[in-house]
């Protein structure tokens, strides 16, 4: 999709507010706001960027600066790692670069407490760069944008969604243009609500307005720990004389409802395949044990062990089969959490016959 910046960019020119690192953007204002608003408002930042520039005006003073006074200034901020990477990266550039910021984002990105979109917004405000500031506000603007349903939280999708925003990037005002998405994400296209689309100076351009789907965008697929479960399978095999493995229907309800898998039970509960066969009245011969597999669902973790065990051929229980050869190809498709055991059965049915 192309996208016309002009709109937002007259929109931006009368919402603007006269922030001092905005009426003065030198690359040192830049750099010192664009930390100090990572984890706190712009009007709790403001005393505090102009306390620091007033006492610390430039990188020279910042990397001289005695940590004691350095945390002082930066006490009520939090989160000090910023403030000991501000000075390491002065004393970087002061060694490196001649005590000035390089008008070149790899350079930049390179300096100790910067990230992709940090650097980016000190190339494009302050150096009129060509790279854009991606941040959680201006992924959700261009999710919307462009109806893209893609979890934002996956690298893929932010990659895809960031060259995106590059190819919009007018070349005549790229700091102009980051600032704008992000004001209009901030202020507008809000987050977690319905957003103010009215008010949108680039409602004629926006796919998710127009589908009716902005509000439900972006996409975030919260990742949740799996809870591991360990559980022995039983590969029981007899002789019939043809070689049939026993199979295990599952319960209507659950996971892997109704399917056929190998018998299993939760490690924890049987001490020994003996054991479990003795207890199920199962005629045993000898027992062979199994590589470990694993297979992940989207809330288990199932670590598995495994024995081969050799029965006399005896009636199955009402919810089991006897299965050969022919009919695990064809009639009994077994889970791919059964993997690890069910590609080697062709293999140990034939070594039984
Ligand atoms: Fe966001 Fe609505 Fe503007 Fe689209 S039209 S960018 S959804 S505020």
């Amino acid at each position: 999709m192309v996208l016309d910046p002009t709109p937002l960019l007259a929109w931006y020119r009368r919402v603007e507010r006269p922030l001092p690192w905005r009426t003065d953007p030198s690359p040192y204002r830049v750099w010192i706001s664009e930390i100090m608003l990572q984890q706190t408002r712009i009007e709790a930042v403001l005393p505090y960027f102009e306390r620091f520039i007033g006492e610390l005006p430039d990188i020279a003073a910042l990397a001289a600066a005695p940590t004691d006074r350095l945390m002082k200034l930066w006490e009520g901020l939090g989160y000090y790692s910023r403030a000991r990477n501000l000075q390491k990266a002065a004393q970087q550039l002061t060694e490196e670069h001649g005590g000035v910021m390089p008008a070149d984002y790899d350079a930049i990105l390179a300096l100790p407490g910067i990230g992709p979109y940090t650097a980016g917004a000190i190339a494009s405000i302050a150096f009129g760069l060509p790279y854009p500031a991606v941040d959680g506000n201006v992924l959700r603007v261009a999710a919307r944008l462009l109806d893209h349903h893609g979890d934002v939280m996956a690298t893929a999708v932010r990659k895809e969604l960031t060259a995106v925003i590059r190819e919009w990037l007018p070349t005549e005002a790229p700091g102009a243009f980051n600032q704008a998405l992000m004001e209009l994400g901030e202020r507008v296209c809000l987050p977690n609500t319905v957003p103010h689309c009215e008010e949108c100076p680039l409602k004629a351009q926006c796919l998710g307005q127009a589908r009716g789907t902005a509000a439900a965008l972006p996409t975030r697929v919260v990742r949740t720990r799996r809870r591991v479960e360990r559980r022995t399978v039983m590969v029981c095999i007899a002789r019939f004389p043809t070689p049939k493995v026993l199979l295990h229907k599952r319960p209507e309800e659950g996971l892997l409802a109704g399917l056929w898998e190998l018998p299993n039970v939760l490690t924890d509960d049987v001490p020994s395949p003996e054991t479990w066969a003795t207890e199920q009245g199962i005629p045993l011969i000898d027992v062979t044990p199994l590589p470990a597999g694993k297979h992940l669902f989207s809330h288990i973790e199932w670590q598995l062990n495994g024995f081969a065990l050799r029965t006399a051929p005896f009636d199955p229980p009402a919810d089991c089969v006897w299965a050969d050869e022919q009919q695990l190809r064809g009639l009994y498709a077994l889970p791919s959490a059964f993997r690890t055991y069910s590609q080697a059965l062709p293999a140990w049915l034939h070594t039984n016959e």
